[in-house]
């Protein structure tokens, strides 16, 4: 099954392909033609999911089945944030090391236990006139420093439970996607297509 994947972001698109596994041909949005992006100006991660799948369909028509995924990242010593605000928690100008750097420096030598985070993903589905939402997280804690060179984003900086000292970039994709935010979306999601 074909499926367009509303994403620039190679560690996503390299997740899914691994996650959904043969049967799904999973194509970027840039790979299939499509120019531009959505402006993300939701205030939710489902909001922002539902608008990069509609831009992606809207280009393409609505012959194509298309899913996008939107993250965060919650730790409830900030209040929730960056949560919607992930991708740019450091300003326009960010990247992911500046990002993990103000959360690292916001939370300074907080003890593991008052480090609480978890990551969530929304992903919206269209196909045909439906649109379909499923949502995973992943609960887990923020570590001192970054530690290792696997994944993306905020991987470096994020021990999931149960792996007390280890980081995802460390654990390496592999694992985390039998474990991940992503891995609990995407299986809904393969879920529903096979019922289809
Ligand atoms: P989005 O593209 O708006 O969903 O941005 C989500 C941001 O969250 C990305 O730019 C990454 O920094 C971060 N992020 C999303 N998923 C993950 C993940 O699996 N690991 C680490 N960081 C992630």
């Amino acid at each position: 099954m074909k499926l367009v994947f509303a994403t620039s972001n190679s560690g996503k698109l390299r997740e899914a392909r691994q996650i959904l596994g043969e049967g799904y041909q999973i194509i970027g949005s840039k790979e299939a033609g499509v120019q531009g992006e959505a402006v993300e100006d939701a205030d939710t991660l489902a909001g922002n999911s539902l608008l990069k799948a509609e831009y992606v369909r809207k280009a393409l028509g609505p012959g194509q089945i298309c899913f996008a995924d939107d993250s965060g990242l919650e730790v409830d010593a900030l209040g929730g944030a960056p949560g919607v605000y992930t991708a740019r928690y450091a300003g326009e100008e960010c990247d992911f090391d500046k990002n993990m750097d103000k959360v690292l420096r916001e939370l300074g030598d907080l003890p593991m236990d008052k480090r609480r985070a978890r990551f969530k993903c929304v992903i919206s589905l269209l196909k045909d006139s439906e649109s379909y939402v499923f949502e995973g997280n992943l609960e887990g804690y923020i570590a001192f420093q970054k530690r290792g060179d696997k994944g993306f984003g905020y991987d470096p900086i994020f021990i999931p439970m149960g792996y007390e000292d280890r980081s995802l970039a460390e654990l390496g994709e592999d694992l985390k996607n039998t474990i991940s935010h992503r891995f609990k979306a995407l299986s809904l999601m393969r879920k529903v297509l096979e019922e289809l």
